[in-house]
């Protein structure tokens, strides 16, 4: 059970950096105290060094003041004094031959090195060597240097003390070590955890909306760090898809609707028939139906084909130059016969001549389509208004009605498929028309605002680049 645990924590990220700010603490803390092992090691050594030289030097004026024989008394009672533990020395010809000594029996195994005789007597004032007084055991510092040119002084102290001292100082980082090892574990692992208490609630926030729930959100401490951008970009997302989900149900709510309603009139008018004393004439009037309805079926089935073609992009290639000001002009007499059955005034107020790159067929959709409704939701004795505009780089098409207006709420949402305003029911249509035609405006750089009243009429401004810039993707023929 534990070791399940452990190895499951294994895999975890606050785990891994746990180790990793562990492993960089005991690395930098090793390399801190090398450095400093050696550094006192040499500080100790070279104060020995200095204490050797000096004894040395002491002896050396002996000798030259006062002769050997006082140099050997005088030597023994410094060497009795210290310890016999603690120094020793020795006085030998150039030979090698001992003419006399402290007691030895400590530092018997220490021998005499002939490099250092042989570099003494070519003139090196002092020569120094380290030697084990026993093997494995402590070591010693020698100092070799001459008394004049017959007589070679081997001074020798302990480096108990200074190996002590290091020991104890090896411990003390032993100890330290340790102790901080855990801290900077139990450190490291807490601030990994905090560090990443975010990732784990947005981790358990995912899960459970995995598990259903699109309404949660993410908590955002307002800290602005690295966690909070996480947790906002995700709630965006989420905000998006919760969007895109509640678009994709309403636009298969609406589709089943105006579905079922030719479906039903063709179901209804068939069933009629058939019960119903059917002469040719019924049929006749019956297969009339059913093509008219069909008809509309196909219509709208094409026109939610084109928008889904048209928002996956136009190939640029396929755009060509369009006299934008022809085609205005043309859907301006096409509609101009219907207003005036209607009892509308339209009227038209078009700079000539003015060329945009793009899909004529798409482009003459666009400009019947908010035609076609200015004048279908403008009752008689209104007017409806269009004017089109080169501007610097731009080209703007304002179709302006006085007719029943769209209400705020309805205002937000009259470019998504299907969407009919309440008022509207009672005119043809399936509610595709407006989102074919920003699918087409944003397939040739452009954008439709709109601004409106309710009951005081809307205005429609069409915004196109004059050197269209349209998204890539293909084009298929629109039917
Ligand atoms: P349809 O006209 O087929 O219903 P559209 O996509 O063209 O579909 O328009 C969507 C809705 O926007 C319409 O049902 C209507 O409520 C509203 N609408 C569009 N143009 C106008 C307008 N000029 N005046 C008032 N309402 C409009």
């Amino acid at each position: 059970m534990f070791f399940e645990r452990i190895n499951s924590l294994r895999h975890t990220l606050a785990f891994r950096l746990t180790v990793w700010y562990a492993a960089i603490f005991v690395f930098s803390a090793s390399v801190t105290f090398t450095i400093f092992y050696f550094a006192i090691q040499s500080a100790l050594r070279q104060r020995v060094d200095e204490d050797l030289r000096i004894q040395s030097n002491e002896f050396a004026a002996t000798y030259a003041l006062q002769g050997a024989e006082f140099l050997k008394r005088s030597a023994m009672l410094q060497a009795q004094a210290a310890g016999e533990r603690k120094m020793f020395f020795r006085l030998f010809y150039p030979s090698g031959v001992v003419f006399s000594s402290s007691n030895m029996s400590y530092w018997k195994d220490i021998g005499i090195d002939r490099l250092a005789v042989e570099a003494v007597l070519r003139g090196a004032r002092h020569v120094y060597a380290t030697s084990d007084v026993k093997p494995n055991g402590p070591k010693a510092r020698l100092i070799y240097t001459s008394l004049g040119r017959s007589i070679v002084l081997q001074l020798g102290y302990s480096l108990e003390n200074e190996t002590q001292t290091l020991q104890t100082f090896n411990r003390i980082f032993t100890v330290t070590m340790t102790a901080m090892l855990g801290l900077a574990v139990a450190v490291g692992w807490f601030m990994a955890r905090r560090a990443l208490s975010g990732v784990a609630t947005l981790t358990r926030t995912a899960q459970q909306i995995s598990e259903s729930d699109l309404d949660l959100r993410v908590p955002v401490h307002r800290e602005h760090d690295e966690i909070d951008n996480l947790a906002i970009t995700f709630n965006q997302m989420l905000d998006r898809i919760q969007k895109l989900i509640m678009g994709i149900q309403q636009m298969n709510d609406n589709i089943a609707h105006d579905l079922r309603s030719p479906i039903t009139r063709i179901r209804g008018l068939a069933e009629v028939t058939l019960t119903g004393a059917a002469n040719l004439e019924d049929y006749a009037h019956m297969a009339a139906n059913t093509v008219e309805e069909c008809d509309r079926l196909l219509s709208m089935i094409n026109t939610m084909l084109t928008i889904s073609r048209t928002e996956a992009g136009m190939a640029r290639e396929q755009f060509a130059q369009v006299n934008f000001s022809a085609v205005v002009g043309e859907a301006f007499e096409l509609f101009q016969p219907l207003a005036e059955d209607k009892g509308i005034s339209l009227s038209l107020e078009a700079s000539g001549g003015i060329h945009l790159r793009g899909d004529q067929a798409m482009l003459q959709r666009l400009a019947a389509n908010l035609i076609d409704n200015a004048v279908k939701y403008t009752p008689a004795g209104g007017r409806v208004d269009i004017a089109l505009k080169a501007m610097d780089s731009k080209v703007r098409l304002t179709v302006s009605d006085t007719g029943i207006g769209i209400s705020p709420d309805d205002q937000a949402r009259i470019f998504d498929r299907f969407f009919r305003g309440d008022q509207s029911r009672s005119q043809g249509g399936a509610g595709l028309g407006l989102s074919l035609a920003q699918a087409i405006a944003h397939a040739h750089g452009g954008e439709i605002h709109l601004e409106s009243v309710p009951g005081r009429g809307s205005i429609f401004s069409l915004h196109l680049p004059a050197g269209s810039s349209p998204s890539k993707g293909p084009i298929d023929d629109p039917s």
